[in-house]
């Protein structure tokens, strides 16, 4: 057992969805703490940043327009083995395919449209918390 750090966005369709109050609860019962939480609106620019290893996927400029379409709200949760275990609670990327009682399985409508993201590595965990928080906005 490790106490991790991951990251988490609610993506553009849980925000407009009103899944938000939803989610946070989830976490909440499964014992992540909320380290840093902050609602963004992302240029293409950040979205495709943010997600600059799928460029050469063939959905990557459908995944840049749907991530910057409307607010999301981006977390740090801290939990043991928190990567994984956000992870878990998620669900498979394309929801058809996700267990019962997932947030994906719960709430998302497609394999694009599947309202959560969460870190798939410590390393990149520490890497996508750069991305969008200083030192000072951490707790
Ligand atoms: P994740 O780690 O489960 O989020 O999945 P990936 O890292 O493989 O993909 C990143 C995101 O791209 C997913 O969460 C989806 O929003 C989107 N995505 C993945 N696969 C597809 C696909 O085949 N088609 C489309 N349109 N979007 C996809």
């Amino acid at each position: 057992m490790s106490l991790e750090r991951t990251l988490t966005i609610i993506k553009p369709d849980g925000v407009e969805q009103g899944n938000v109050g939803d989610i946070i609860q989830i976490f909440e019962k499964n014992q992540f703490k909320i380290r840093a939480a902050k609602m963004l609106h992302l240029t293409g620019a950040a979205a495709g940043g943010f997600y600059a290893v799928h460029r050469e996927r063939p959905f990557y400029s459908d995944l840049v327009r749907y991530m910057s379409s409307g607010p999301v709200l981006v977390l740090v949760l801290e939990a043991e083995n928190a990567v994984s275990r956000l992870r878990d609670l998620m669900g498979a990327t394309d929801p058809k395919k996700a267990s019962e009682g997932t947030i994906r399985k719960r709430f998302a409508t497609s394999i694009e449209k599947n309202v959560i993201h969460g870190s798939d590595s410590e390393e990149n965990a520490k890497t996508e918390i750069g991305y969008f928080f200083n030192a000072l906005e951490l707790v």
